[in-house]
């Protein structure tokens, strides 16, 4: 006879938020070790999928599937493919998915993308391409009825919308066209997303707006980042990060404090999904993760 002696699993608290993250396909054998390194370290938080980005004009293109690939063939993760319409005939379009479908993916971010001549000058699709990122949605889901569809949303709307209002008329267009779930923008002030969730939910938009935390690895990046996102850096974030552009380590403490004390807030205003923009590094968002109450698989309990 032999006698259960180990505790039993901890139960997975069911009040811990799903979190997912994101990484951008590398682009040198260097950066793709640091990239697997990374991956095999958030894998154990069980993210609900990971996804990879896909570079401007479709620059990455390749990449992006060959990270997606390996992340199938090497781990159990759940990817998903970001996809844009930037400067592809809907055939090429259609060939990418079809592609992502064969090996196995059941879930693409689809975005219009950014213009080619650059942010901030007008966007011109492809004459033979999708117009408009709904009309991508759309294809997605008539082609395959198994594939997820997530799509971008703008708390603060997004630069080239004329209002907020026009800018919630074009999610509820990708809803409606299919499109499952929205991940934000990311955002510091967390007013801005609970402002935008009233007026999503009031247009009748029910599916779920998941917040884009961005962790502030470097200050200075996140600030160029936010100024062609269109998002806000409030003077308290910047008060916070003064003096410390040669401090890494100080930075590093300063940013995990930050980006937990929004994730615990929002989570305590019931928020329950989280997409992560790892910038393909651990250490914060494992931090984060942790004051969640997100530990290693096996090892969850409640923060
Ligand atoms: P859309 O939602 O398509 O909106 C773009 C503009 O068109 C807006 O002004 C909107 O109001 C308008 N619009 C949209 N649909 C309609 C419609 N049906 N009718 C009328 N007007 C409409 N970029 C990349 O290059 N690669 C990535 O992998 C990538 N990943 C991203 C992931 C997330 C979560 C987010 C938030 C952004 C990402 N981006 C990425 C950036 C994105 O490509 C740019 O912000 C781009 O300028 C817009 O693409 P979109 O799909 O977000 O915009």
């Amino acid at each position: 006879m032999t006698t259960k002696t180990s505790a039993p699993a901890p139960a997975q608290n069911p009040t811990l938020p799903a979190i997912s993250f994101e990484f951008f396909p590398p682009k040198t054998e260097e950066m793709e070790r640091g990239l697997w390194e990374v991956i095999n370290r958030l894998a154990p938080l069980n993210p609900d999928f990971v996804s990879v980005t896909y570079g401007a004009g479709g620059s990455t293109r390749e990449r992006t599937h060959a990270t997606i690939a390996r992340i199938l063939s090497e781990t159990s993760l759940v990817p998903a493919a970001h996809l844009t319409c930037v400067d592809a005939t809907r055939a090429d379009i259609d060939e990418v998915v079809a592609r992502y479908h064969d090996v196995g993916v059941r879930h693409i971010v689809a975005l219009r993308g950014d213009p080619t001549t650059g942010i901030g000058t007008a966007y011109a699709p492809h004459p033979d391409g999708y117009q408009q990122s709904s009309d991508l949605v759309a294809a997605i889901r008539r082609n395959y009825s198994d594939m997820e569809v997530s799509v971008s949303a703008y708390p603060e709307k997004h630069p080239e919308s004329a209002s907020l209002a026009a800018d919630i008329d074009a999610l509820k267009a990708k809803v409606d066209a299919g499109a499952t779930r929205a991940i934000t923008q990311f955002f510091f002030d967390n007013d801005l997303y609970y402002r935008y969730l009233d007026r999503v939910r009031a247009a009748g938009i029910t599916i779920p707006i998941v917040p884009g935390i961005l962790p502030v690895q470097n200050f200075k990046l996140a600030k160029n980042f936010a100024a062609r996102a269109g998002a806000t850096v409030p003077g308290w974030l910047a008060a916070k990060f003064e003096g410390l552009d040669e401090d890494t380590d100080t930075r590093r403490l300063v940013a995990a404090t930050v980006a937990a004390a929004q994730v615990q807030k929002l989570a305590k205003q019931g928020v329950e999904n989280f997409h992560f923009y790892t910038m393909n590094r651990a250490d914060l968002v494992v931090a984060i993760c942790h004051v969640l109450g997100i530990r290693p698989a096996g090892a969850r309990q409640a923060a």
